[in-house]
This record gives C-alpha cells, sequence and structure tokens, in this order.
C-alpha cells in the first residue's frame, strides 16, 4: 500500500498544482521531472563541488522562434556572491532562474556552472546544486513537518527543527494547538504569504544548497514582515552563490552586484551605491520606491 500511495500522492499533488495554474518554479519543477524537455546528453559530467561559480555567456533566448526575449546577455556570479537582478515586469528576470534551472537551453551562448557548459552536466547534479524559493510557495496538503521536509527526505527530526528554527517558523508552529502535526493546505490551515514564505526557506535551508535563486514576492509586506524576512534571506544567501530576482529595492542594497535589465539586455550594472551615482534607471527607481515607502509609512502608522 504505502509503495502505491506515494505515487498516487504525487499524481494529486501534479493535478492540484495545475488545477491553479500558479507559475512558480515548484509547479514548473514538477511538470519538467514528469515530461522533461531537457535531457542529459551521453556522458553527461555529474557536477561534484559546492563552490559553483554561474556564468551566462552571450545568452540569447526565445520561448518561441520568432520571438527572442533575451539579447546576447553575459554577467557572472562568482561563487559565493549574490548578484540581484531588477527590471520592468517582463524584462526577462524570471527567464534567467529559468534557464539556471535548465528548464530550457539557450539558443546561443552558454551558461556555464564552474566553467562547465550546463549542457555538459547531468540534470540530477544541476538541480541537487540548486534551491528555489519561488514567489508564491505551494503548499502539499500535508502537516506543516512534512512540508519542511520536503527539501530532504533523509532529514531527522532535529534537522527539521532546526532548519525550522533558522526561518524563524519554529516558534509560531509551535503556538499551533497540533504544532509539527498541523495540516496545512487549501484543506487545512492556510497560511500568509509571508509565513509559507518561511516555510520554503526552511525546506531550501534543509535542502542546504550550494546555489540559491530567490523569486521576491511582488506582493507588498508590511514593512516590519519585510525587514524580518531580509534578515533571513541575508542568512541563507552567505557564502552561496545567489541569484535574487527582486521587486523592492531595499531588499538587494547590499547585493554584491546589480543588474538592471530591460527588454532581455542589460542596461545598467553595479552596487547599489555605483549604480546611485549613475542617476540613470536605477536611480530613479529607487527614488520612486523611497516615495511609495514613506506613503505606505505614514499609512501603516495611521492604523
Ligand atoms: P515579472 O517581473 O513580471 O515577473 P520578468 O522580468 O520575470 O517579469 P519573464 O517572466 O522572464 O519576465 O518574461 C519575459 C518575457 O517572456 C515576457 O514578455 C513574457 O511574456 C515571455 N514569456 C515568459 N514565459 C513564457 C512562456 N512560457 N512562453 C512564452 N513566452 C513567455
Amino acid at each position: 500500500i504505502t509503495q502505491l500511495y506515494a505515487p498516487l500522492n504525487f499524481l494529486g499533488f501534479i493535478y492540484r498544482e495545475m488545477k491553479h495554474s500558479l507559475a512558480d518554479m515548484e509547479r514548473m519543477f514538477v511538470i519538467m521531472e514528469a515530461g522533461a524537455e531537457v535531457v542529459d546528453r551521453p556522458g553527461a559530467k555529474t557536477l561534484a563541488s559546492r563552490d559553483v561559480a554561474v556564468r551566462f555567456e552571450d545568452v540569447d533566448f526565445g520561448y518561441e522562434p520568432d520571438r527572442q526575449i533575451l539579447h546576447r546577455l553575459s554577467f557572472e556570479i562568482p561563487a559565493g556572491s549574490t548578484l540581484a537582478v531588477v527590471g520592468a515586469s517582463g524584462a526577462g528576470k524570471s527567464t534567467l532562474a529559468r534557464l539556471m534551472f535548465r528548464f530550457y537551453d539557450p539558443t546561443a551562448g552558454r551558461i556555464a556552472f564552474n566553467d562547465m557548459d550546463t549542457r555538459d552536466l547531468t540534470q540530477d547534479s544541476l538541480r541537487a546544486h540548486i534551491g528555489i524559493v519561488p514567489q508564491d510557495t505551494v503548499l502539499f496538503n500535508d502537516s506543516i513537518y512534512y512540508n519542511i521536509a520536503y527539501g530532504r527526505h533523509d532529514a531527522t527530526r532535529e534537522e527539521v527543527i532546526e532548519a525550522a528554527r533558522s526561518a524563524h517558523i519554529h516558534d509560531f508552529v509551535m503556538g499551533l494547538p497540533q504544532g509539527y502535526d498541523t495540516q496545512v493546505g487549501e484543506r487545512g490551515l492556510k497560511l500568509s504569504g509571508g509565513e509559507k514564505q518561511r516555510v520554503a526557506i526552511a525546506r531550501t535551508l534543509l535542502k542546504n544548497p550550494p546555489i540559491l535563486i530567490f523569486d521576491e514576492a511582488t506582493s507588498a509586506l508590511d514593512s516590519r514582515t519585510e525587514k524580518a524576512i531580509q534578515h533571513e534571506l541575508a542568512d541563507i544567501a552567505a557564502n552561496r552563490t545567489t541569484l535574487m530576482i527582486a521587486h523592492r529595492l531595499s531588499t538587494i542594497v547590499d547585493a554584491d552586484r546589480i543588474l538592471v535589465l530591460d527588454g532581455g539586455r542589460v542596461i545598467e550594472e553595479g552596487t547599489h551605491r555605483e549604480l546611485l551615482a549613475r542617476q540613470g534607471r536605477y536611480a530613479e527607481m529607487w527614488r520612486l520606491q523611497q516615495e511609495r515607502r514613506d506613503d505606505a509609512a505614514v499609512l501603516e502608522l495611521g492604523q
């Protein structure tokens, strides 16, 4: 029975995922697993190192042959550093993340992990190295424990709790009448966006990947939650090669490098300070967000 149960549970999961048509990376991961478009090359190598530098070299990409999305894109994320990507909606930010996870291959140029073309690596080893914290985390209809432990199936209870502590979700869980056995998901307790994100962070901490992709939620969080999450992110990104897709510029002030993307091209690049000094697009975005934050702060105080 248990042998049957796992795949059935999995199918149910896919079904629920599709039903929700959430454009998030985890869902795509599952779909790709079910019918992978990208297959391993014969003799593909295993990525073994835990210090991984990621490089995009003159990458062209389009989802359809007649509509190019990325144009000769080049950048590097040195091992252990954080690269943030900002830009208007549709600029191609999530597309970068999808290529890094190898849902697709570039149409020209290459993506290299430690100088090895990702097309020459096994997908299993590549994906085992990457942890994703998506915009909108989908929870399984199961216990909160299961939802965290999903990050690594052989984790001990102590390790799961440790990850939950590091993601600042442990106290919240202990405050629930059924603790870690609390059922979550559609049919269980509904968690807030911030709580779901912490579950995703705990899951990722448990997986302990050397490469991290963080897709920041677009929805506005109140400034206290935002600050708390910012701290968690800084902790989890420390010493990992991190690609951070950012909407709130306040979360990336400390990124080692920031790319400003527009229409699939890099239009500005530098640190937060350098980009402000340039007084270009980034500086303009920063100014607008500061104004909005001031307005929001007044609203929060007024409540
Ligand atoms: P946002 O900030 O709104 O999330 P983004 O910068 O992440 O935007 P992408 O999701 O990378 O933008 O999309 C870049 C372009 O690629 C968009 O014009 C989009 O319409 C197109 N696109 C994205 N996914 C697909 C797909 N699966 N098939 C075809 N076109 C796609």
